[in-house]
């Protein structure tokens, strides 16, 4: 059963011995960056090859908009892709590809630089300029890869819209960016059936009201199923890119120079098209990919399961990784496709070492149960990572224990497609990491808890009182909102515009030893009779009772109350609905874990629970479901009828 909490801020984790010694990250790096914060970052940023070095670090002048090596000029895609090839590792495995429907492909470094030289070629024969935007729309296959790094190459911005999105969604996208490219696949294969993709982008910019900046679309044969073709501004990759020179001279940009946008997840309303430039990204998501990941170049194998569409997938497969010559495993498909067995599959196949998904994933292992990792053999894996939501410190220890058999550190990192890089992280061979806690700003990094009134909460503080910020500029930070500076400023600089803060929207505290523990979104925070209590704390007690899988909580609003806490719980395989005395299990469980004050008012077991399509919970449609509203924006839903059904109850 679950453990309080004062149990669970004791019962750290630390690193053994033997990995503490070989990790890439050592203690005095704190120190190094405490001493002189930019001369650590400058000593970063020349972990990578600069065609013009620079002499400036930071220029905060023009705050809240940082520059960062500005009179340095590099490319991006040549120093995840040409550099290693010329220092001599072109034979070395970049990509270990799985498709879903079973097919694979290995690219090696020279492969890649071939690809990514093809697509470069072929793009500037399209006549794309420098600072054009680009739309992807890919699932995941080397393709993908190649055509974000081929952007990289030229000075296109990229914008990867994923594809398991709208064409509605699409649209929107393409049309904010005015992008002039749209690069797709004829389909992707889905749960083991090929779906249509090249005609949602049809869908998308075509019809009575095309979209006015599309020029062209480019098209992969993924499927080889019937696709919808506009002569003209249609063409295939294979006729095209395939055919273009391999031979390509990168030119060097600007360190400010706009790498790409990104969309966030619309967890919080209405998605924002975030802006990151090339030199301060590239050098803290390959710092981070190096000192968090503890990667061993041409011994590791690496797998991030994100989707290219969310921004883990650009900084923790695609530019951290590739930066830092990483072999590494692309996975096309979900994780039970054809059954329950593939990751562990994929991961006894290729031998994988490092292996960082998110929280919503391992409940998901969780509620499918043991026996299923249990029947492959794991014994590569040396490093765990997760991210995207708190981890809820019973799947910390499932995950700890099912995956890494008691033996690999596990990393919880938190950050935003804001921040592009990890923030808040153990580092695996120094941090005695807390199950459910990131732990501690990175080296570089600086953070503060802090009350309305801008001040430090204290530490130990039970409840969730502290608002995280961000309080000196970071390389990877982003750059603005596209098209919409003022909406920048209001959501993450205003709140705290005196003090000069950068407001996350994430809601968190310090333990008695000073270790951060996030506590979900700011709108999450429920106050129950006059007592902030945090959506994390409660669904983390909840997954504490044997039954749970997961858990959404929401305050909804209660005459008596203020706001009562309402939970939405799965349970766990093999488990029965024994209806009122599981409930009433469930609310002791919390009362055990947080108190009486923490009871949900309602718990209802439901099926599924709405969430992203990257696979955060969205809480703010549970709170519309329960005080009968109109849903808010539900664009980014994975599955709408899934809220049709809880309506139901
Ligand atoms: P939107 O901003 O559009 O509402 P989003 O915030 O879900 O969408 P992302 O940038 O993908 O979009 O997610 C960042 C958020 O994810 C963080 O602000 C935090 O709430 C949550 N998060 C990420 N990693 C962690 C972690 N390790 N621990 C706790 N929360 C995390
Ligand atoms: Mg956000």
């Amino acid at each position: 059963m679950s453990t309080d909490l004062t149990e669970r801020a004791l019962s750290a984790y630390a690193p053994s011995a033997e990995f503490a010694a070989q990790a890439n990250a050592q203690a005095s790096l704190y120190q190094e960056a405490e001493e002189d914060r930019e001369a650590f970052w400058a000593k970063q940023a020349r972990r990578l090859h600069w065609h013009t070095p620079f002499s400036e670090v930071l220029d905060w002048s023009e705050a809240p908009v940082a520059k960062w090596f500005a009179d340095g000029k590099l490319n991006v895609a040549y120093n995840c892709v040409d550099r290693h090839v010329e220092a001599g590792h072109g034979d070395q495995v970049a990509i270990h590809w799985e498709g879903e429907p079973g097919d694979s492909r290995a690219l090696t470094y020279s492969d890649l630089l071939a690809e990514v030289s093809k697509a470069a070629n072929y793009l500037t024969e399209l006549g794309l300029q420098p600072g054009d935007r680009v739309a992807i729309y890919m699932p995941m296959i080397p393709e993908a890869i190649v055509a974000m790094l081929a952007c990289a190459r030229l000075g296109l911005t990229h914008s990867v819209v994923f594809a398991g999105f709208s064409s509605s969604a699409l649209r929107s996208r393409i049309d904010d960016a005015s992008a002039k490219l749209v690069i797709t696949t004829d389909g992707q294969f889905r749960r083991g059936k090929p779906a249509p993709l090249k005609a949602s982008v049809d869908e998308a910019i075509g019809g009575e009201t095309p979209a006015p900046s599309v020029e062209h679309v480019l098209v992969v044969r993924r499927t080889g199923q019937d696709t919808p073709w506009q002569e003209g501004r249609d063409v295939w990759w294979h006729e095209t890119v395939e055919q273009a020179s391999d031979q390509h001279e990168a030119q060097a940009f600007d360190a400010e120079h706009p790498l790409f946008l990104l969309y966030t997840s619309g967890t919080t309303g209405k998605p924002k098209g975030i802006v990151h430039t090339s030199g301060g990204y590239l050098t803290q998501t390959s710092y981070t990919h190096d000192a968090v990941f503890d990667h061993k170049p041409g011994k590791d194998v690496y797998w991030c399961t994100a989707d290219i569409g969310w921004v883990t997938g650009h900084s923790y497969i695609v530019y951290g990784p590739l930066s830092n010559r990483a072999t590494q495993v692309v996975y096309e498909g979900t994780p039970n496709s054809p059954n329950e067995h593939r990751h562990f599959e994929v991961i006894e196949k290729y031998g994988v070492t490092i292996y960082y998904t998110a929280p919503t994933l391992i409940r998901t292992f969780m509620k499918w149960g043991r026996e299923i990792p249990d029947a492959h053999d794991l014994s590569t894996l040396r490093l765990l990572g997760t991210v995207g939501e708190p981890i809820n410190p019973e799947a910390w220890r499932w995950y700890h224990e099912v995956f890494g058999h008691g033996r690999c550190p596990i990393v919880d990192t938190w950050w935003q497609t804001e921040t592009g890089a990890i923030m808040i992280s153990p580092l695996p061979g120094v941090t005695e990491a807390k199950p459910g806690s990131a732990m501690a700003p990175l080296p570089g990094i600086s953070v503060q808890i802090v009350d309305d009134e801008a001040h430090a909460v204290e530490r130990g503080a039970t409840e969730a009182n502290g608002y995280l910020v961000v309080d000196k500029p970071w390389p990877s930070m982003l750059r603005g909102i596209w098209g919409d500076m003022q909406r920048f400023k209001d959501t993450y600089w205003s709140r705290f515009a005196e003090q000069g803060y950068y407001f996350a929207g994430d809601g968190a505290k310090f333990d008695e030893d000073g270790a951060i523990w996030v506590l979900g979104r700011v709108d999450d925070v429920m106050n129950i009779s006059g007592h902030r209590i945090s959506t994390a704390e409660v669904e983390s007690a909840l997954v504490g009772h044997d039954a749970v899988a997961e858990a959404a909580v929401i305050g909804a609003s209660d005459e008596t109350t203020g706001q009562a806490i309402v939970a939405f719980v799965i349970l766990r395989k093999g488990v029965e609905n024994t209806g009122d005395e599981l409930v009433s299990s469930m609310r002791a469980a919390v009362a055990k874990d947080i108190g009486h004050i923490a009871k949900p008012r309602d718990i209802y077991v439901v099926p599924e629970l709405p969430k992203t399509r990257s696979g955060k919970i969205m809480r703010r449609l549970l709170r519309d479901v329960a005080e009968g509203r109109e849903l808010g924006d539900t664009s980014t839903l994975v599955d709408p009828a899934v809220v049709e059904s809880l309506r139901q109850k």
